[in-house]
């Protein structure tokens, strides 16, 4: 028995002697299965190749990446907060280096993800750490792998810790979700964006797609519809989910203009 990896999302699936025949996450249309096919790996000889590289992006905020990357190649972070730590986001490599090194910083209390494409291994974060695992109902159909940690919020909002909030973005996915972050230590506020808010090269504008390698826009009306739930709160720094994808100031101004000028262009303007 054992755990299997699809090597294009790295969603886990239930422990089986075999892999899975088919991967439900890559063949929606928000992902795709590769041209060479569907291809599994197990937890063990993913750590047999690959290692978790870290990096602090500001006081109090870690992010976490596999090196060479792995499926989608998104980062987690790590969120230190008084009351607790935060996993915002997920990666398929827990390895025993990993582990220590969170154990080090004080565990985690809570894990949130943003949306489907990165539930990877987050049960196994869980166990790990005996935290809850925080996922927006409307898009519980999307879990390959139960576990017993996994708790769904309905609604629009809900506070993770005092200053952390998960906020129910919508548009690549119904239940997609950001974190803000207002206890961010210098107290301007801090966006987690996993891929509900995709943030562009040269971090002073942000995207929205409901499939971003199939790169399939989302509707005029859905965009609207993110940036009026994002709109009420406010940030100077957006990290999106890859590396790099870091937005330094004026963050939420940014957003709104972005989804201004995205849904311009998608009711006919032409460019200027
Ligand atoms: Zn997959
Ligand atoms: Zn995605």
């Amino acid at each position: 028995m054992s755990i299997f990896l699809c090597t294009a999302c790295g969603t886990s699936y239930p422990d089986a002697p075999g892999p899975p025949e088919r991967c439900l996450i890559c063949e929606d249309e928000r992902q795709y299965v590769p041209a060479s096919g569907q291809s599994w790996t197990s937890r063990d000889k993913l750590s047999d190749g690959h290692r978790n590289a870290w990096q602090q992006l500001e006081p109090g905020l870690l992010g976490v990446q596999t090196v060479p990357a792995f499926a989608i190649n998104q980062r987690a972070f790590l969120l230190r907060t008084p009351q607790g730590n935060i996993l915002w986001d997920c990666i398929a490599l827990l390895d025993p280096a990993t582990e220590e090194v969170v154990r080090g910083l004080g565990g985690v209390r809570a894990i949130a993800v943003s949306h489907p494409h990165y539930y990877t291994t987050m049960q196994d974060w869980a166990d790990a750490f005996g935290a809850t695992v925080h996922l927006n109902g409307a898009d519980r159909g999307w879990v390959m792998r139960p576990h017993p940690s996994i708790r769904f919020w309905d609604g629009e909002s809900l506070e993770l810790l005092p200053g952390a909030t998960l906020i129910r973005g919508g548009g690549h996915f119904p239940g997609g979700t950001v974190l803000h972050w207002a206890g961010a230590a210098d107290g301007e506020g801090v966006l987690m964006a996993g891929d509900i808010v995709q943030v562009a090269p040269g971090a002073r504008r942000v995207s929205f797609m409901w499939s971003y390698p199939n790169m399939m826009p989302l509707p005029a009306a859905e965009v609207r519809q993110v940036a009026a739930r994002l709109a009420p709160l406010r940030y100077e720094r957006i990290y999106g989910a890859f590396m790099g994808q870091d937005v330094r100031r004026e963050g939420s101004a940014i957003v709104a203009r972005s989804a201004a000028r995205y849904v311009e262009l998608l009711e006919g303007g032409l460019p200027r």
